[in-house]
């Protein structure tokens, strides 16, 4: 187990803050967790690729980066096959293991940054597919006890960019193991209006997996900043929900508001609309912004603080509240 002192995190996270950790500790096995778990200085935060966390200070206590490597086919069953992947798996890498396999189901994920590890904690989500219509179980170590406990999905309780990792049980186990359950003769998802389009604009008539999986990538590299170019952490605000009451009042004022079905009434409203509407795309203010492509990106445009970031994301928070009347809710974990 490799452990540091007075550890630099800028390049474990992809906002790139000038942030230290007292202490950083890698994890390559489930021993090591227990033993680091056990051992280390507190309060301890278990990091994959930092691709959803903002700093807002240094680190006080021990950053545990999920380094548990692995990932294999278990079985087959009725034309699908489940595969596990170890927490520190790279997301994107995953994928691309399963398009090499003709295994289908995460494709519309690909380049998502991040670790295996982390994408149930937030049901990592693009272009129409979840995280949960792929998964089966994972494995996770209670901090307190050691122990190793199973999620089901249904234990899980996904939601939209939630499950029960960010509530009930914030905190309280480090995920070591995800499996997921993948299509042996796959049929795509192009459901999605911009996968559509560059098929079309390939002369793609019957797309595998992998051209799903290039579509996608194209689309994200052409609309959403690099981190390794200018931090950031994707999308930083959840996408609001407004029950149908509050929907008319908004159309009634606002005709042309995006919005999307949902059950009872219910939509969704692009957080990335409201910003816009509000002003603050491509907007600039000190080292921090909105991005000019896609305005639901805060970036770092060099040499920002997290508190800078943070207080800017608030003030946009507080803008889109007073136009719109709605409430934007960090998607981003801040720390
Ligand atoms: C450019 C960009 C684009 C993005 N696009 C998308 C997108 O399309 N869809 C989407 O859903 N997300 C997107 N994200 C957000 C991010 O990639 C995902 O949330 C990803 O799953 C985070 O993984 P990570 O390993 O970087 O997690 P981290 O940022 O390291 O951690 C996130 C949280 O999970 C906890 N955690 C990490 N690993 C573990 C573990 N093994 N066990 C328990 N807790 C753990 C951390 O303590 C923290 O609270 C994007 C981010 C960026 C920068």
């Amino acid at each position: 187990m490799d452990l540091f002192t007075n550890h630099s995190l800028t390049p474990h996270h992809t906002f790139g803050l000038e942030v230290r950790t007292a202490f950083f500790v890698e994890i390559k096995t489930e021993e090591e967790l227990r033993q680091a778990l056990s051992q280390c200085t507190p309060p301890a935060l278990l990091l994959g690729g930092g691709s959803n966390i903002l700093f807002t200070r240094d680190w006080p206590g021990t950053v545990v980066h999920m380094q548990l490597k692995g990932r294999e086919v278990i079985s087959e069953k009725e034309g699908t096959v489940l595969i596990a992947a170890g927490a520190g798996e790279n997301w994107h890498d995953l994928v691309l293991w399963t398009l090499d396999q003709n295994l289908g189901g995460i494709e519309n994920l690909s380049l998502i940054p991040g670790s295996a590890g982390a994408a149930p904690i937030q049901n990592i989500g693009a272009y129409g597919v979840e995280l949960t219509d792929v998964f089966d179980h994972l494995e996770a170590m209670d901090l307190q006890t050691g122990e190793i406990h199973t999620f089901d999905r249904e234990a899980c309780r996904f939601g939209y960019r939630d499950s029960i990792f960010k509530n009930e049980l914030k905190g309280r186990y480090a995920i070591i193991r995800v499996f997921l359950r993948l299509q042996k003769d796959p049929v795509v998802n192009t459901g999605y209006g911009a996968i559509r389009e560059v098929l079309v604009q390939k002369g793609i008539d019957q797309p595998t997996i992998r051209d799903v999986s290039e579509a996608v990538i194209g689309i994200r590299r052409s609309k959403l900043p690099d981190p390794a170019v200018l931090g950031n952490a994707g999308s930083f605000f959840k996408n609001p929900e407004v029950e149908a009451g509050q929907l008319k009042m908004l159309l009634t004022e606002f005709p042309n508001i995006v919005h999307y079905p949902l059950p009872g009434g219910r939509a969704k409203i692009p957080a990335g609309w409201l910003i816009e509407q509000a002003g603050w795309k491509g907007k600039r203010v000190g080292n921090t912004g909105c991005h000019a492509q896609q305005a639901l990106v805060l970036v770092n445009y060099g040499g920002a603080t997290g508190d800078e970031v943070w207080a800017h994301a608030q003030t946009v928070a507080r803008s889109v509240k007073e136009k719109f009347g709605v409430e934007l809710t960090a998607e981003v974990n801040i720390l």
